[in-house]
Order: structure tokens, then C-alpha cells, then sequence
């Protein structure tokens, strides 16, 4: 399936080198974990070349890659990569979550550096086999909703300055500790406040997004936003430490000169409004369609959209893709027409609320997928592994 004779990735090659110094488990709320540094003690690498295709995959003790200075991606970002969660569910089992949709992904955006194609079964075969041997020990079986976050990751190695799709690549599969922001024990301990300040107001709970100036764009038509690449992560960072400086978690990426709302930071972005009175009232769950080529396609906005469709739409919610503005936004808000808006992804907590709503529509929808991915609900999407 890659398009050439040489060997496609192949997960039934795979060879196991196990470690012989394990690190220890870090607790959940340690600044280890808070720093997103620890990975676990194994990895998977494949190595390819344009003449000899893949090699046999090879699960081996975690450890520092070696690069030539003129390899590809550390001047041309030739570099791809994907993150999906391993959980463990209420019955003890790992799932991981539409690992086959990471998988397309993942392949769609080396396309579009000009990296090698491979099979994406192999690649989930891949997965699971690092999360089968990481799992018993890295996510607590007593610990329903723990998890690991997979990072499967493709970068051109190929040695030469020249501009050129590269003749030479690795795949590495790692697996780290993200903080879990469900998880009360890895929030931070408030400092006891014994006088109440009755002049401040409480903090405002839910996500605070700032909109991103005309100066600063994430995407543009014909660009590469829609892919999974390296190169749209830099660049977004002055914008994202702007946004935390002043007090937000995440830029809202506008675009052009109607101010089209795009994501929120590395996460898709819906609204629930209930529509003007002269356009029938309705609740709409709206956002960006995929068309322009300006968002990413998350797993979970898909996964929301399908949900919303199939479950809330009996409840006379429209679920829409399309482009809208600030302006609309702004205008609904002002009329008081906002019922909710929220983030969907998987690096955060899956749904995040800027607006918690009156509706609880997104609560709901959490729920819902908290119930596939934890096992509650035997569904297609939870892989069990
Ligand atoms: N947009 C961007 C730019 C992202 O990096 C991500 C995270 N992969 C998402 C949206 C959400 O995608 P998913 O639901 O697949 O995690």
C-alpha cells in the first residue's frame, strides 16, 4: 500500500528489546508529570529508506535519537506526527479511542511533507503493541480513567542540505505522561484562604480564550493547517505566550477580514446559540467546516458532531459546519443568544468550556464519550487493546 515495491511498514516484524534500567511510575500530581517530560521506558522505531522501505519495527528501551545535523527535518520540517490517548477503563481494560482515525491522519499529513507513505493498520498495530507492553506498569489498573498519551511521530533523517523530498525517514512511536486535568489529585492544592476577599470577584472557571490579531494567522487557504506537521506548531507559539502572559489558556485563531473563528489553540472550537427570532429561533451547535482547509480534523470534533447529530438533534438541535465570524459571535452574545461554546481535543480534558452553558450540551456530549473511551459503553470507537 505505499505505492512502491520496496517493504511496507509491517507490525508482525516487530522485535522487543525490553529495558534493563525501568524508571519509576511519576505520581500524578508531580512537576515532573505538570512538566510533560516523562515518557515511558519503551518506544518503537522503524527506519525507512526510498531503496530499502521499511524496516522491521523494533519496541526498545527509550533513549535520545541520533541525527545528522544536515537531517531534513531540523531545516525544512519535514516532520509529522499524531496524539491519541491509551485510558484505562472501568473494567480494567485499555482502550484507546478511533485509533484508526489518528492513523489516516497521520498518513494524509506525511503526504503533504513528502513523507513516506505506509499502511495505517500497521501503524495501529503499532500502537497497540506499545501500549500492551507499557500499560500493565505506566497506567494504574486501579485507576479507571488514568491514561498514557501516545505521540506516534515521522521525521525525514535524510542527511543533505539540498531541498528535496527526503530518501530517508524514522517513524518513532513514544508514549508519555500528560497532567491529568480530570484528575482532582493532579490539580494544583489551593492555598487555604482563611479571610474571604468579598471586593474580588470569584475566578471565572471555564476556558479564557483570546482572539488572534489580523497580524498573527494559524491557516490560510490553500496552506498546510489542515495537516498534523510540525510547522504549524512553532509558528503559533508567540501567539499562545501572548495569550498566557496576559491570563488566557488559549489563542481563538481568527482568519481574514470577516474574522472566521478557526480553533482554539490545538483544539476545535464550537458555539450553541439559539439562531434570531426571524431565522426560526433554532439551537445551532455550529463550527468551521473542513471545506477551506483551515482547521485541523480533530477526532473529537468529528466524534461531537456525529454524537450531537445522532442524539441531540431529536431535541430540535441543528448541528452545523460552516464559516461564521466574530461579528456573529459578537452579535450573539450581545443579544443574549449564546447557550454554550467549548473546545474539543485530545490534549486538554477532551471537551473544555469557556461559556458554561444553561443547555449542558457539551457536559452531556463529555459524557458520552467519557463512556466509550472509559469502557461504560461497549461502542466501535473504544478499542479495546
Ligand atoms: N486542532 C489542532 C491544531 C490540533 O493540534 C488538535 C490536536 N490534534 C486538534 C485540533 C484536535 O484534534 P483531536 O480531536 O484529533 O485531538
Amino acid at each position: 500500500t505505499n505505492g512502491t515495491t520496496t517493504p511496507d511498514l509491517d507490525a508482525s516484524l516487530l522485535r522487543f528489546t525490553p529495558t534493563t534500567t525501568p524508571r519509576p511510575v511519576p505520581l500524578p500530581n508531580s512537576p515532573e508529570v505538570a512538566s510533560q517530560s516523562t515518557c515511558t521506558d519503551h518506544m518503537i522505531t522503524s527506519a525507512w529508506t526510498a531503496h530499502a522501505g521499511w524496516s522491521a519495527p523494533h519496541l526498545q528501551p527509550y533513549a535520545p535519537l541520533t541525527l545528522s545535523p544536515t537531517a531534513s527535518v531540523l531545516h525544512y520540517s519535514t516532520s509529522c506526527f499524531e496524539g491519541l490517548k491509551a485510558y484505562r477503563g472501568h473494567d480494567g481494560r485499555l482502550r484507546l479511542f478511533r485509533p484508526d482515525r489518528n492513523c489516516a491522519r497521520m498518513l494524509a499529513s506525511a503526504a503533504r511533507v513528502t513523507l513516506p507513505a505506509f499502511d495505517p493498520a500497521e501503524l495501529e498495530k503499532l500502537i497497540k503493541a506499545l501500549v500492551r507492553v507499557e500499560g500493565p506498569k505506566w497506567v494504574p489498573p486501579a485507576r479507571p480513567g488514568a491514561f498514557i498519551y501516545i505521540r506516534p511521530t515521522l521525521i525525514a533523517t535524510h542527511p543533505a542540505l539540498g531541498m528535496q523530498p527526503p530518501k530517508e525517514a524514522l517513524l518513532f512511536i513514544i508514549a508519555c505522561f500528560l497532567p491529568s486535568l480530570d484528575d482532582p489529585r493532579a490539580l494544583p492544592t489551593p492555598a487555604p484562604t482563611p479571610t474571604p476577599t468579598p471586593t474580588k470577584p470569584p475566578a471565572a472557571t471555564g476556558l479564557k480564550l483570546l482572539a488572534s490579531p489580523p497580524t498573527a494567522t494559524r491557516a490560510w487557504p490553500t496552506g498546510f493547517g489542515a495537516s498534523k506537521i510540525g510547522a504549524n506548531y512553532g509558528p503559533s507559539l508567540p501567539q499562545h505566550s501572548h495569550a498566557q502572559s496576559r491570563g488566557y489558556d488559549q489563542v481563538l485563531w481568527l482568519f481574514g477580514p470577516d474574522h472566521l473563528v478557526t480553533e482554539a489553540g490545538a483544539s476545535n472550537f464550537f458555539v450553541v446559540w439559539r439562531a434570531r427570532p426571524e431565522r426560526g429561533g433554532r439551537v445551532e451547535m455550529v463550527t468551521a467546516a473542513l471545506d477551506m482547509g483551515l482547521i485541523l480534523a480533530g477526532v473529537t470534533r468529528g466524534c461531537v458532531l456525529e454524537l450531537a447529530r445522532a442524539r441531540l438533534g431529536g431535541e430540535g438541535v441543528a448541528v452545523v459546519e460552516r464559516a461564521f465570524g466574530m461579528r456573529e459571535v459578537v452579535e450573539a452574545v450581545e443579544e443574549g443568544r449564546v447557550v454554550e461554546a467549548f473546545a474539543a481535543g485530545t490534549a486538554g480534558r477532551d471537551l473544555d468550556i469557556p461559556v458554561p452553558g444553561a443547555g449542558g450540551y457539551a457536559a452531556r456530549i463529555k459524557a458520552w464519550l467519557g463512556d466509550i473511551m472509559f469502557g461504560r459503553v461497549e461502542h466501535e470507537w473504544g478499542v479495546v487493546v
